[in-house]
């Protein structure tokens, strides 16, 4: 729970009061963006009071109201959490919360749909710190893994490109009952569609560089940590000397203001193109959380509140010049990294040197969408003209 606002407000009043408090917004309706890297004090005294006190300006790296207002709406968002801490990025978030965990010896589980950066980082920087990472099948049983060298589990769901689903509060009720720590990578759902923290997850992270900023300007992660990971949290940040730029705070936190109705459209409009895409002769599957095509589909039908904008399609083509055309003449779709944004992308999805511990017998070739806040109509006629392009 937030430090302030009361556990019976609803997500969409929470999404608009959390972290406005008075002392930091002073009246305003937004806190104003603190730059700051010395803070001056009154006294020698009122220095060392200062020393680890929360939500006391200190030094820069340990914040101001700008950065505390954004920690603040966002651990409200996630029921029973202890708090929130600030990344540069959501690659950062990920890589402190590991590092916040694990040490030399321990082993740690991933899925093999994860995220690749995330994956690079366990094979560069956590192999060489003698930790070692054991890919798993997210839709697999993980259980003959469990032995007492395994000190965590990281799980996303949806898995990245592909979308398979986990049985996330299952999967955090096993680790709970042998010590084992778990941490999620959030960015599909956000805790608006999966609130992590209520359903077991000890540390429940976000890249807030997509949905929660949600315009595309600005960098972000976060990681909200359940009671038992909070103070593990806060020493690694400090550690890592982790803070995040005020001026990115303040656009994450007025893109969280309209994540409720943001989402809300991403989801019915990457739902209309989806059923429209499943349709097509030239689409061998649609891979979305809320069609049956994608494994653990009831996964998600029983632990989300919905879905928001991002899948995938198989295309029927194997041919890599086919997709080329079908993506680079769409008018309405950008080809680009990230997702998350108002705008609609389009990315071409090659598997073949990310994943090790699964195999896919694809029909063809993949491209993931992300379905923006554009027309869904004009998106759909995009897409036709582009399906049409397919045929040599
Ligand atoms: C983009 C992304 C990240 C990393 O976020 P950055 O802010 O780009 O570092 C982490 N996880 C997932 C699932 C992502 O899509």
């Amino acid at each position: 729970m937030s430090e302030e606002e009361s556990p019976d407000i609803r997500p969409d009043t929470q999404l608009v009061s959390g972290g406005r408090r008075k002392e930091w917004t002073a009246g305003l309706v937004n806190p104003p963006v603190h730059h700051a890297s010395t803070i001056l004090f009154d006294s020698v005294a009122d220095m060392r009071a200062s020393i680890g006190q929360p939500h006391r300006l200190h030094y820069g790296r340990q914040g101001t109201p700008t950065t505390w207002a954004l920690e603040e709406a966002l651990t409200a968002l996630e029921p029973g959490a202890a708090g929130t801490r600030l990344f540069p990025s959501g690659l950062a978030a990920i890589a402190t919360a590991l590092m916040a965990v694990v040490k030399p010896g321990d082993r740690l589980l991933v899925p093999d749909t994860v995220y690749a950066p995330t994956r690079a980082f366990c094979d560069d920087v956590l192999a060489g710190l003698s930790v070692e990472t054991i890919y798993y099948d997210p839709c697999g049983d993980i259980d003959a893994l469990l032995d007492p060298s395994v000190r965590a589990i990281f799980l996303e769901s949806p898995g990245s490109l592909t979308m398979e689903l986990q049985d996330v509060p299952g999967i955090c009720a096993r680790a709970k009952a042998l010590g084992v720590v778990t941490l999620l990578d959030n960015t599909w759902a956000t805790p608006l569609l999966f609130p992590a923290i209520g359903r077991g997850v000890d540390f429940a992270i976000l890249a807030c560089t997509k949905y929660i900023c949600g315009h595309s300007d600005a960098m972000m992660g976060s990681v909200t940590a359940a009671p038992a990971a909070w103070n593990a949290l806060q020493r690694a940040t400090r550690a890592f000397g982790q803070c995040a730029a005020p001026d990115d705070a303040y656009l994450t936190l007025r893109g969280l203001r309209t994540l409720g109705v943001r989402l809300r459209r991403h989801e019915e409009s990457g739902l209309k193109v989806a059923h429209w895409l499943a349709d097509r002769p030239e689409v061998a599957r649609v891979l979305h959380p809320a069609l049956p095509d994608t494994p653990g589909h009831a996964l998600w039908a029983r632990d989300f509140k919905g879905a928001s904008g991002l899948f995938s399609i198989v295309l029927k083509t194997s041919d890599d010049a086919a997709r080329a055309r079908f993506i680079d003449g769409l008018r309405h779709f950008g080809i680009g990294f990230s997702w998350g944004g108002y705008e609609s992308l389009a990315l071409p999805v090659d598997l073949d040197r990310i994943r090790t511990a699964t195999r896919r017998a694809d029909e063809g070739l993949i491209v993931r969408l992300h379905i923006g806040l554009e027309d869904p109509d004009d998106l759909i006629a995009d897409l036709a003209r582009g399906l049409a392009r397919i045929a040599p």
